[in-house]
């Protein structure tokens, strides 16, 4: 078979300007982003880019020595799996400090893949043992184990709801593991609703529906993440119904996973809303200290390290939001103290944290973006809050969310109150509505654009 290599230098465009290409390193971050939390993706990856390439090697800038250790260490294995998947195997990815000349890391990824486990897609780590219950999870926690070990079929589907970072995900694919180590026989499938609707939209594309179903309603539990990304597409939405019809009626198991529960997911069909409240709906709310610190007390047991309830709490206090963010804080610390070869301390933690949380207090007031919106259309900002259907408010409003949402730490519910205590769901609608006209009209796509930037 031939292969062909793409050359690296730049494409001219037609009017003479080199265009920027999409490098091979890229390409693995495209990979990468769906098997590293958001996160982490953020910390350690935005940084990085790529300096050249040749038949043998990609070479990847880095801009600080703490991280040129850490990520091979941690991420090593995912990348050469994301470098697989982009068709980049068998070349050497090597890791350079900004300003320097010699490589300080390398790793090569196999041409083969590992062998096959049988848990596919999920992510070994999201089982039960490694998820902390408090009270804000308490619940969700026992009705996943009772589906797990399906003592009772009362409970189908699940619906598992609670806003981003909150260990959904986590929990739903804890009920995959669990399932397929008591009964490794069964076809257990998870799936992002954006990859169901990926497969729906190649299936309708190139004739092929008939296997995509086929494939769909051939297991006996299917794990559906984030289902509310399928409402409004019409198609994946009729498939989602018969799909369920199907699985439900053989006695499957099928469990989902949303930001908020069916009654407040906007544009909702009846039909699906009344299967999805059918079964149990369970949700997972924001973890309070204790939780937080429990979380924090298992990773640092997991990793066989030490961590002082000083340092518990110090970091259990700075996170205001999901759990994700705690994660994040620890690995940062973590990684701080192994490179500087220190115990971890408060002092530590402090310094280490010290940028992250800098980046914060940096970030815009929201005051200033009410102004800066209200005033690209002529309003003033109070006028944003006026109760008022007219187009004329409406899409600067919805946009004034849409920033919001982008350059603050703000969560929805605290956007929702902006405006005149709008309900988060609101919040929510304003900004997918915002997202997808974003997808369609280019100058309405620049004038957001334009809008983020300036706050970011
Ligand atoms: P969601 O799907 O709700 O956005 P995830 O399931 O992706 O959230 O969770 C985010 C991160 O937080 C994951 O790495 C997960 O393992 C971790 N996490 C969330 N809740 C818990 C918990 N109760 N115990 C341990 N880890 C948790
Ligand atoms: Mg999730």
């Amino acid at each position: 078979m031939l292969a062909f290599r793409h050359r690296t230098a730049p494409v001219p465009s037609r009017d003479g300007q080199p265009v920027e290409k999409t490098t091979s390193w890229d390409r693995i971050l495209e990979h990468l982003k769906s098997r590293v939390d958001e996160r982490d993706f953020e910390t350690w990856f935005r940084g990085t880019r790529q300096k050249s390439e040749s038949a043998d090697a990609i070479n990847v800038l880095i801009t600080s020595p703490l991280f040129i250790e850490y990520i091979p260490r941690e991420f090593g294995d995912r990348i050469g799996e994301a470098a697989r998947l982009a068709g980049l195997e068998g070349r050497e990815i090597r890791f350079r400090l900004e300003g320097e000349e010699d490589y300080r890391a390398a790793l090569t990824p196999s041409r083969q893949a590992p062998p096959r486990r049988r848990t596919g897609d999920l992510n070994p780590s999201y089982t039960f043992e490694n998820f902390v219950t408090g009270a804000s999870n308490r619940l969700a926690h026992a009705a996943a184990l009772r589906v797990a070990d399906q003592t009772s079929r009362q409970y189908n589907p699940l619906f598992i709801c609670g806003a981003t970072g909150l260990g959904k995900t986590h929990l739903m694919q804890a009920i995959g593991h669990r399932r397929l180590s008591r009964r490794p026989g069964e076809r257990i499938v998870y799936l992002t609703s954006e990859s169901f609707v990926n497969d729906v939209v190649a299936g309708v594309r190139f004739n092929r529906m008939e296997s995509v179903r086929q494939r769909l309603r051939a297991v006996d539990v299917l794990l559906l993440d984030d289902v509310e990304f399928v409402v409004g597409k019409e198609a994946s939405e009729n498939e989602l119904f018969h799909t369920f019809n199907a699985l439900y009626e053989a006695g499957n198991q099928i469990v989902f996973t949303s930001d908020v529960p069916p009654r407040e997911i906007p544009g909702l069909t009846d039909r699906l809303k009344s299967r999805f409240e059918g079964g149990l709906i369970v949700d997972i709310q924001l973890p309070d200290f204790e939780t937080k610190v429990a979380i924090l007390r298992h990773k640092a047991e997991h990793a066989k390290l030490e961590l002082s309830d000083e340092v518990a709490f110090f970091l259990a206090a700075k996170v205001k939001s999901h759990v994700r963010e705690l994660e994040g804080y620890f690995n940062l610390v973590v990684a701080t103290a192994s490179l500087k070869g220190e115990p971890i301390t408060k002092d530590l933690a402090q310094e280490a944290l010290r940028s992250v949380v800098k980046d914060e207090a940096h970030r815009a007031a929201p005051a200033d973006i009410l102004r800066a919106v209200a005033g690209q259309f002529g309003l003033k900002p109070a006028e944003l809050r006026a109760r008022t259907k007219r187009s004329s408010i409406v899409v600067p409003r919805q946009i004034a969310m849409y920033v919001l949402k982008e350059t603050t730490s703000l969560s929805l519910p605290e956007i929702g109150r902006l405006f005149g205590d709008k309900h988060h769901t609101t919040a929510l609608h304003s900004i997918r509505k915002v997202t997808s006209r974003r997808e369609e009209d280019p100058d309405f796509d620049r004038q957001v654009a334009a809008l983020v930037a300036q706050f970011r």
